[in-house]
């Protein structure tokens, strides 16, 4: 599971950001790069790589490259037909002779820049079809000014190839959306991602109920390497693997694992790198699941890396993952923090306001700590998460244990760009807000990232019978999922025990906390959204639900207020410590849901709170939102390594940051063109 950024990180200026110390030195880093649509690229440092042993740069070089060969998994993924537009635009960067300027040149321009940011053609956030706003004429004069070798024909001609291409790029309502979680519509059907052809989600649903055992300690998680397709009228999965879909791809990765296993750090890393290699030779899942238990002992390494199949947000019923690389390094200051938490885990668990048949007995093995990323490649990149905590599998979490992560370098680079931010000007109630938001909120950020993390996430068990409640939940799954997390970093944000632990100053962070959560839940995120849409992306909506369900059941005490002025609508935390009694109140309902697996009371919440927008206040926020031209999403380029040779050995590895977005992503198309346009 994945945290994302919220736009309440948009706001936080750095100034209490005191984990950081060695990044200071570096300040002439240019963070900001690149500014169009509703997207910023940013950079980010690898501060620390050269305390690096000679050893561990190998390694982390050799896990580099196994990230971004498995690029072009994702934007097929998305689409089908994402490598074929990808490679379009990228031959016409590439070999286009005519003029590459003028106002029809820099809509195009930016429309290749939007499918390299999300991926392919849909909005990485909304999952909304984006199409170009050059005029189609001028689209397919660029097409033929350019060099055909190297556009994706596949033995068509131009014309031919063209005629196919067009409405792909140009209609939004062919694969409108990637993935489409409304309730009461065929969920597999209206999403235009890969991961299924010509099923519907009833038949995938009984396939996989018929593979489930009730009571199965150890249940595989079904369908997540694989597309669903029809053959001859019976089910089938092509699974990604050596050989199979994919196949070329994951060849190259393990290529490279393979030497990452031979420089690993110690005997668990070595072990759980060459389960990885298994996994992508066999696809065999339940090599996965051995991978994963490995992969979670492996607590001693400097250098560690998540790469596989991982999240499933991008599948609306949430079964097949989407491929995602992060290769990191420990930062070893930044961790004592993060470590301070998961050292009390038994104690947040036991303290926690959830039913006692709720609570686990014993909280195992969570182990946390802030990384400074390295590389990030597939679905975390170029927008990337700031927390990762993982494996997903329930059973893994309850009997192995998790690592949870907190991307620091990134978060820092967000922090630079926030204190130049308008936004808390713009949408803070009052200046109390603003002056606790300036003091605490980068740190109150932290705390919430960590412990949504370490003890949210790896809070709470499922009743006996359930099964996997992310099977039983299903759309609403990871909504609540997301939701509960948030929900345990709100309950003790608020608590003494943090300023008894001495890693938050004083309470007055946790309500700048509040203030945040409670602003960006029910105001600022909205400035995501395009009018007349409503909440989509599970984050969101667990956002939303918290927020909005607080409000209304503390609306006889006034503990939330909406106020009005000068047209503009506020909103105000009256009383922080009821507000945490009703934090506390939704936890528990919520792991009730997730512990019996209540899909009734599931969609009540979801659907009763998470979803509906209030359409005049969206466009209020819009119309504020606007005029202080900050973009909502941002993302990152990725540092190049590039190592130093000596004959056939690597001595060394260095560091290179590209400043230029649509360079860099001709040279990872070029690099890591990995798979055929059509899979
Ligand atoms: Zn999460």
């Amino acid at each position: 599971m994945v945290s994302a950024l919220g736009t309440s990180a948009l706001m936080y200026s750095c100034k209490s950001d005191n984990k950081q110390g060695a990044q200071s030195s570096e300040s002439n880093f240019e963070v900001e790069c690149d500014r169009f649509a509703d997207l910023q690229v940013l950079r980010y440092q690898i501060t620390g790589f050269d305390e690096l042993t000679a050893q561990q740069k190998e390694l982390a070089y050799y896990l580099y490259e196994a990230a971004n060969c498995g690029r072009d998994m994702i934007y097929d993924q998305k689409y089908k037909h994402n490598l074929t537009i990808r490679r379009t635009l990228e031959a016409i960067f590439n070999s286009y002779t005519g003029e590459k300027s003028g106002d029809e040149w820099s809509k195009f321009e930016t429309y290749a820049k939007r499918v390299w940011f999300s991926n392919g053609v849909h909005h990485h956030y909304s999952n909304l079809k984006f199409v170009p706003e050059c005029s189609t004429t001028y689209f397919e004069s660029l097409v033929k000014g350019s060099d055909a070798t190297q556009l994706p024909l596949d033995g068509k001609t131009v014309d031919v190839f063209l005629a196919e291409v067009k409405p792909i790029i140009f209609d939004p309502k062919i694969g409108a959306k990637s993935v489409d979680l409304a309730s009461g519509i065929d969920n597999v059907k209206a999403s235009a991602n890969n991961f299924y052809e010509g099923v519907t989600q009833a038949e995938v649903e009984s396939y996989y109920a018929s593979k489930m055992k009730k009571d199965d300690t150890q249940p595989i998680s079904w369908g997540l390497n694989s597309k669903m397709v029809k053959e001859n009228g019976v089910l089938a999965e092509k699974v990604w693997k050596s050989g199979g879909m994919y196949g070329p791809a994951i060849d190259k990765i393990v290529f490279w694992l393979k030497k990452a296993v031979n420089v690993a750090e110690n005997d668990n890393q070595k072990k759980a790198l060459s389960l990885l290699v298994e996994f992508y030779k066999t696809g065999d899942l339940k090599k996965w699941d051995e991978y994963n238990i490995a992969w979670v002992a492996d607590v001693d390494s400097r250098i560690d890396v998540v790469n596989g199949f991982i999240e499933v947000y991008g599948d609306a019923i949430g079964k097949r993952a989407s491929y995602e690389s992060v290769v990191s390094m420990k930062d070893m200051e930044a961790t004592k923090r993060i470590a301070a938490i998961a050292k009390e885990a038994q104690w947040f668990e036991d303290h926690a306001p959830i039913m006692a048949e709720h609570k686990k007995k014993e909280v195992k093995g969570i182990t946390a700590k802030v990384i400074t990323v390295i590389q990030e490649a597939g679905d975390a990149a170029p927008s990337t998460p700031i927390g990762i905590n993982l494996p997903n599998a329930n059973w893994i979490r309850q009997q192995h244990g998790s690592k949870s992560v907190s991307l620091g370098n990134i978060v820092h680079s967000y922090n630079i760009v926030a204190a130049k931010s308008p936004m808390l000007k713009e949408f803070a109630e009052n200046e109390g807000q603003i002056k606790r938001a300036q003091e605490f909120g980068a740190l109150a950020g932290d705390l919430h990232t960590d412990m949504h993390e370490v003890i949210g996430h790896a809070s709470g068990q499922i009743n006996k019978g359930v099964g996997d409640p992310d099977q039983t939940l299903k759309n609403y799954a990871s909504t609540l999922e997301e939701a509960r997390a948030d929900l345990v970093a709100l309950y003790y944000v608020l608590d003494p025990k943090l300023v008894e632990m001495g890693i938050m100053p004083s309470l007055d962070c946790g309500k700048a906390e509040y203030d945040s959560y409670i602003m960006n839940g029910l105001i600022t995120q909205l400035t995501r959204l395009n009018i007349g849409e409503n909440l989509e992306e599970a984050h969101m909506r667990n956002r939303q639900l918290n927020a909005k369900w607080a409000y209304e059941m503390g609306k006889k005490d006034n503990v939330i207020e909406f106020l009005q002025r000068d047209g503009k609508t506020y909103v105000k935390v009256n009383d922080y410590e009821k507000l945490r009694v009703l934090f506390g109140e939704l936890l528990k309902e919520i792991q009730r849901v997730k512990s019996e697996g209540d899909y009734k009371a599931a969609t009540a919440l979801v659907e009763g709170y998470g979803v509906k927008v209030d359409q005049e206040l969206l466009k209020e926020v819009k119309e504020r939102f606007t005029k202080l031209n900050v973009a909502p999403y941002k993302g990152f380029i990725q540092p190049r390594l590039v190592p130093v040779m000596e004959g056939e050995k690597i001595t060394d590895v260095k560091v290179e940051y590209p400043t230029n977005f649509t360079e860099n992503m001709l040279r990872l198309g070029k690099e890591y063109s990995t798979l055929p346009n059509k899979n």
